[in-house]
């Protein structure tokens, strides 16, 4: 048997599973649907959504398993967290990793298991929804598609309940009259002021509970030769096509709004600095291949979108005000611009930011 490596980022993993309050909480119906569905499924004897806790392997939801918690040492799921592909045994005996486990030479007797990692809104691996039999079994690609689907439900019902987020709460916070003068007409999205205000309240919100903020400001390339060419009303639609396809693409407590004119602002909270650069690339890319607008003769104009990234250190939420953070964002555009457009720049707000130098 082998005991599975810590991972590199395990201080920042469990102080992300902290926050989310998931651990302290009742049992959680939602999620033991999703176990039970799990189990009728695949006709697996035991099914779990383990979440890995300090040196316990917790079990958040179990069908047909005696015991709410494991040492994490002897944990399958401790080895599946390891890789971003679903963890598949199909005889643990014949498994150097696992063979000798007490998890398999006594009660559960497990033999087979298939573990597909879950990851929370701030990237962070949690634990594994998992299919497991003490008897030896093959588990086809369709089975593992579908135990993917699954474990891509539990994240989401994980997202939605644990993570409570700025913008749930502006919206609780404000009445429709106030709310109204936050979005933007044009587009649905929040505008400068609902921006502004979201945005202060994440970097409050990131400084208490600990946590990063992505930032990101695009600016549609030529858009005056857009409106100069085909009319001002094909203009409107280009920024609400790129309004939908941004809120879309995003993840639900992203915050996505229209700067003004045609520039947009996204808020990522809990974005790591690594993940910013390829984010940003990630969004010119989604512009330039779904942005569908068509002139008169039914022809696809292209649009691209130039992007400045910054990023918000957990270090130094408290230190900045976010006109200064979006300053650093408009600068980083203007980068981006002068280096042929459709692409990203990046600054530092300081030297929590850098791309290579301390973190
Ligand atoms: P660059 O690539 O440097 O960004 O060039 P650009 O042509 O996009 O230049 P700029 O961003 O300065 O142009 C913004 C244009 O957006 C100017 C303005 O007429 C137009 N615009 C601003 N608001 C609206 C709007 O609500 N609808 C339409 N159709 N156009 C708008
Ligand atoms: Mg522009």
């Amino acid at each position: 048997m082998k005991i599975a490596p810590t991972p590199e980022d395990e201080a920042e993993r469990q102080r992300s599973l902290d926050s989310m309050g998931i651990l302290s909480t009742p049992r959680d119906p939602e999620l033991d649907r999703i176990t039970r569905l799990a189990e009728r499924i695949f006709k697996t004897e035991m099914v779990a959504i383990s979440l890995l806790d300090g040196d316990r392997q917790f079990l958040k939801s179990r069908v047909n398993l005696a015991v709410s918690e494991t040492p994490r040492d002897i944990s399958f799921c401790s080895h599946a967290i390891m890789h971003d592909a679903p963890l598949v045994v199909e005889n643990a005996m014949n498994d150097d990793r696992f063979n000798g486990n007490p998890l398999v030479v006594g009660a559960p007797h497990i033999r087979s298991y298939a573990g597909v990692p879950l990851s929370n809104s701030e990237g962070y691996k949690l634990g594994t929804l998992c299919i497991i039999d003490s008897k030896v079994r093959h588990f086809s690609d369709p089975e593992i598609e579908t135990l993917k689907d699954l474990a891509h439900w539990v994240e989401t019902v994980l997202a939605l309940r644990y993570t409570e987020r700025s913008q749930k709460q502006l919206l609780l916070d404000l009445d429709a009259a106030h709310r109204d003068v936050m979005i933007d007409g044009l587009t649905g999205v929040w505008n400068r002021r609902g921006l502004e205000e979201l945005l202060a309240r994440e970097m409050t919100s990131s400084r208490i509970k600990g946590g990063s903020v992505g930032v990101f400001m695009l600016d549609i390339d030529h858009f005056k030769q857009i409106n100069d060419t085909y009319g001002h009303l094909i203009g409107d639609k280009v920024i609400q096509g790129i309004a939908a396809i941004m809120s879309s693409s995003l993840r639900d407590h992203d915050i996505v709004g229209r700067f003004g004119g045609d520039e947009f602002v996204c808020v990522l909270p809990g974005l790591r600095l690594e993940q910013t650069l390829y984010l940003g690339y990630k969004l010119c890319d989604t512009v330039r291949d779904q942005c569908r607008v068509s002139d008169t003769n039914g022809d696809t104009i292209p649009i691209t979108v130039s992007v400045g990234a910054t990023w918000i250190s957990n270090e130094s939420t408290g230190l900045y005000e976010p006109h200064e953070v979006l300053r650093i964002a408009d600068e980083a555009l203007y980068e981006a611009k002068e280096n042929g457009r459709d692409t990203v720049s990046y600054h530092a707000l300081d030297r929590h930011g850098s791309l290579d130098g301390p973190k």
